[in-house]
């Protein structure tokens, strides 16, 4: 799953369970369902809670057209998730339109964070490139200095006079 995608591409529907019951209730009709997680809608729709086989739960949401990128980037979902939340509702003017299991999420921060694809073989590509330094031999006396950088007029050679260099 790519991270630029939609939360609404991505979601799952979950059975909607109507307000009202007990949590009990909620529960026995999740397990009826053979799902791991519902969703509790009151009479116009609006999504109330999450409920799973341990009860019932405030959902993290979010607006269906979300990218999943946002949502890797979310310090408040990363920290919900690490913490144990299943997931987030997509939610649209309060009613739920499906929900993105945490896994997906986790799923779309690996892909994001993966390293690019190297090239076989080739002995130039690094993760880090680290530029040798210039050895440079100063024109004054003829001391060799090793550099990072150089700025003509400014760098100073070894021996503490400024740094003549001829690059021919
Ligand atoms: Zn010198």
């Amino acid at each position: 799953m790519a991270a630029w995608t939609t939360v609404a591409d991505s979601v799952k529907s979950v059975p909607l369970f109507a307000a009202g019951g007990t949590v009990d209730d909620e529960v026995a009709q999740l397990a009826a369902a053979q799902a791991e997680i519902g969703l509790v809608v009151d009479r116009e729709g609006r999504l109330c809670w999450l409920v799973d086989r341990s009860g019932r739960h405030l959902p993290l949401q979010v607006h269906p057209s979300a990218s999943l990128h946002s949502l890797i980037d979310s310090p408040e979902i990363a920290e919900r998730i690490a913490e144990g939340a299943p997931g987030v509702v997509a939610v649209d003017d309060g009613a739920p339109i499906g929900f993105l299991p945490a896994s997906a999420i986790l799923d779309a921060m690996a892909s994001d964070y993966a390293p690019r694809p190297r090239v076989m073989g080739d002995e130039t590509l690094h993760d880090e490139i680290t530029l040798p330094p210039l050895v440079v031999v100063c024109e004054t006396c003829d001391r060799r200095n090793e550099l990072i950088s150089f700025d003509a007029g400014k760098t100073r050679c070894a021996s503490g006079h400024v740094l003549l260099v001829s690059w021919a």
